[in-house]
């Protein structure tokens, strides 16, 4: 009796989902870091392609999948939605689980959704090369194999702290035909002025960032793709969660509590978007949770403020959840969570009650991941536990109140290159860090006054 749910090649989405049309109220506007006044289209074009940004602030409900990018979502999609019932079973909850399991992709993690359309506009756009940075080196590698998918170049600028403890990732990254450069780098004045300050600073995505967007800005041929918190990368995510809607019409269910977790926002939106958009326009009510780290809490413990997106201030302003730009997250083993900031919508759907965050330590995660591998067979990614931590927190409480509640989470992606962080927690070396009222009034103090 299969309990994982596919979708025959016609029922394919052929959209991806633009929750700007089903805002009840609309985002606030990102700022220049000058004027402070609405950027407009022109002010991003140094960086990105006109499609792109046409696409971060359209208000079309639906925007529809190019088919060459149709074609390459067609090596790994669409993702099965799995019924984790020997997870219930070792649970001993009435409640039934679902997950949607992205690491399926050449890389391991959903980063492909938005790595291959990125890699297509810039593409058809003439541009011949792309820089970006890497936390854990998921983004990183995604872009390298979109590159390999578009013939173009693609340049990493990867954090220190992770190049130096996931060499397979850069290794994956030069398979694909990537290049990359730990960060911070003596290749661009953002990176110099860091080393100048901290030669042994562990970096940081910010920094990664300020360095990637540098490059970009500096050559014509070259542009930045960035691997999560902007509108255009969150809607390219949401085929995760449009597949999502249909498969379960197949099962015949429809899940009262959706749950996945939060670095810079991506996967969350991505499958948890279409579930609140039909709750917008009246479907559905759905509970909505997202899971972020105790060390790099922004979403519970930061500041909703304008700021920057990267450490050296490059970027336009964004109205988010903060810890402030110049935060430089411990090195916890969930690389992709470590970012100071959140996503804009994410943000203003926290704002607006629509969602819920809480933050979980490490070792909790850990001990959930190891469950999830011993019942369900596959080893999720560090990031990914968070997600199970709350799903199974949840499927707990039903089986307090006999409740048979169903409960969807995103695995986001496996943790088959994360293998040194389960040794080490094996080994009783994974620490929990919390984030004292104290670092966070320190990390937002230079948060800008507009
Ligand atoms: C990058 C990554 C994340 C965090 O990024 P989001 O933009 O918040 O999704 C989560 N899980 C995995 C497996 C990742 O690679």
């Amino acid at each position: 009796m299969s309990k994982k749910y596919y979708l025959p090649e016609d029922k394919l989405p052929k959209n991806w989902y633009n929750i700007l049309a089903d805002l009840p109220v609309p985002l606030p506007a990102v700022l220049h870091p000058g004027t402070k006044q609405p950027i407009g289209p022109g002010d991003l074009e140094p960086l990105f392609p006109m499609d792109l940004i046409l696409q971060e602030v359209s208000t079309e409900r639906y925007i529809e999948i190019p088919q060459p990018v149709r074609e390459a979502y067609n090596i790994y999609r669409p993702s099965p939605l799995i019924r984790a019932t020997h997870l219930e079973r070792a649970l001993g909850t009435p409640a039934k689980i679902y997950y949607k399991y992205e690491g399926v992709s050449p890389t391991g993690s959903h980063k492909p959704n938005s790595a291959i359309p990125q890699a297509y506009y810039n593409k058809i756009a003439g541009i011949k090369k792309l820089t970006t940075e890497t936390g854990a080196g998921q983004w990183g590698s995604s872009l390298a194999f979109a590159g390999a998918m578009f013939g173009m170049d693609v340049d990493v600028f990867m954090v220190r702290v992770s190049y130096e403890q996931k060499p397979y990732r850069k290794a994956m990254i030069e398979t694909f035909g990537g290049r990359v450069t730990p960060s911070p780098s003596n290749r661009t004045n953002s990176g110099r002025k860091i080393l100048m300050e901290d030669p042994d600073t562990p970096g940081s995505l910010g920094i990664a960032i300020s360095e990637a967007v540098e490059v970009a800005a500096t050559n014509a041929d070259t542009k930045y793709c960035l691997g999560s918190v902007l509108n255009h990368v969150l809607m390219h995510q949401t085929i995760v969660g449009n597949e999502a809607l249909l498969q379960f019409e197949d099962a015949g269910d429809y899940p009262d509590v959706i749950i996945a977790c939060t670095g810079g926002g991506s996967n969350f939106a991505g499958f948890t978007f279409p579930f609140i958009g039909e709750q917008l326009r009246g479907g559905k009510k759905v509970r909505v949770v997202a899971v972020e780290p105790a060390a790099c809490p922004s979403l519970t413990k930061g500041r909703y403020a304008y700021d920057f997106g990267d450490t050296v201030q490059l970027t336009p302003l964004m109205k988010m959840h903060t810890l402030g730009s110049s935060f430089i997250p411990p090195a916890i083993h969930s690389g992709g969570l470590r970012y100071h900031g959140m996503a804009p919508l994410v943000s203003h759907l926290k704002e607006l009650n629509l969602i819920e965050a809480r933050a979980e330590q490490q070792t909790d995660c850990f001990a959930a991941g190891v469950t999830f591998s011993r019942t369900e067979g596959i080893i999720p990614a560090p990031e990914s536990t968070h997600a199970i931590k709350a799903a199974i927190d949840e499927a707990l409480i039903c089986k307090e109140t006999g409740e048979s509640k169903v409960i969807a989470f995103n695995l986001s992606g496996n943790g088959y290159f994360d293998m040194q962080s389960y040794m080490n927690y094996f080994a009783g070396a994974i620490q929990d860090l919390e984030y004292s009222d104290d670092d966070v009034r320190k990390a937002l103090e230079e948060v800008p006054v507009v």
